[in-house]
């Protein structure tokens, strides 16, 4: 395993060295695991970010922690012993927060973990290094290498669904920060007198356009939410791109979960109105919002990501995979 350290605050290295230096375009074989609330996915991503293989389950609701990983066992070993090749590294995209660069974990909507020692327990059972990641910084690693952001070196992912998440990669490296939480979009102010987050403050982008919030505000399921609904949606995660957009210099965010993309054109339009109307300055105002391109494969490519993206920062270069060309 790599030491703590390096995980914890190496990822802010200088822009040196190949960024194909890890596998490149035919890199490694990886184990991704992907660990939600409702569902947990484990795959075979090849080096090119293709998915050879997968299997899922419903994710247990329970406060006991050891049902969840008992759950998540047999998905793994399931998907190991039909998978038509040996992956060499294993990474895990899982909700937050986490701590100590995700060797424990304590996801808002799995109440039986607090604190699990995922990494650790993860090792024991495949036998490979494991890396684990934020869900939302793993998809944008993932948009970024095969996706909507690819050639990108600045761009801002976003996750808008149940819970709203986010990842920076400025530079062309993905953000950390000092606890490994950069990029929470979710509790950036959108509506100063909104409505109460979750966090403890008011009108958060997460309060107002989670699937949560928009479900406690009309009474029906955010699916069914009308065009109003869908544009306000959108108006409001514009407004929180731009005050990221304005304050990173970058130029680009890409946009997935099941809000936003069943909330389709309306939202999309209603965003970059938005966008427009508050990236003023010269080196903001061609700030776009796009689709993710990645569907429902990007929870899978993005924690194959973290594993390619970990080990190239361990390597020295802490350049994203294809995005930091
Ligand atoms: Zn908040």
């Amino acid at each position: 395993m790599v030491a703590d350290g390096l995980l914890q605050r190496g990822t802010v290295t200088p822009l040196a060295g190949n960024p194909r230096a890890f596998g490149g375009p035919s890199g490694p074989i990886v184990l991704a695991v992907d660990i939600g609330g409702t569902k947990m996915e484990a795959g075979i991503v090849d080096g090119d970010g293709r998915i050879l293989a997968r299997e899922r389950t419903i994710t247990p609701a329970t406060p006991d922690p050891e049902p969840v990983f008992d759950a998540l066992s047999r998905v793994v070993s399931e998907l190991l012993a039909r998978s038509p090749v040996a992956p060499s590294v294993c990474g895990v995209g899982c909700g937050g927060p986490m701590e100590a660069a995700g060797s424990t974990v304590s996801p808002l909507n799995i109440h039986g973990w607090r604190r699990f020692p995922l990494r650790d327990r993860l090792t024991d059972l495949v036998g490979l290094d494991v890396f684990v990641d934020n869900d939302a910084k793993a998809l944008a690693l993932a948009e970024g290498w095969t996706g909507a952001a690819r050639g990108s070196a600045d761009y801002v992912a976003l996750v808008v669904s149940t819970g709203i998440g986010g990842g920076v990669v400025l530079d062309g490296r993905l953000l950390d920060g000092a606890g490994g939480n950069a990029g929470h979009i979710g509790h950036v102010v959108v509506e100063p007198d909104g409505r109460p987050c979750a966090c403890g403050g008011r009108g958060c982008l997460e309060a107002e356009v989670s699937g949560t919030a928009i479900a406690a505000v009309t009474g029906r399921p955010a699916a069914e939410a009308d065009e109003g609904m869908r544009r306000r949606c959108g108006t409001f995660v514009g407004r929180a791109v731009a005050s990221v957009a304005n304050l990173l210099d970058l130029q680009l965010a890409v946009v997935a979960g099941s809000v936003a993309l069943g909330y389709g054109n309306d939202f999309l339009r209603a965003a970059q109105s938005e966008i427009d109307l508050r990236c003023g300055l010269d080196f903001a105002r061609t700030t776009r919002i796009l689709r993710g391109g990645l569907g429902a494969d990007g929870p899978l490519v993005g924690a194959a990501a973290v594993a390619r993206h970990r080990a190239v920062v361990v390597a020295g270069s802490g350049v994203v995979e294809d995005g930091g060309r």
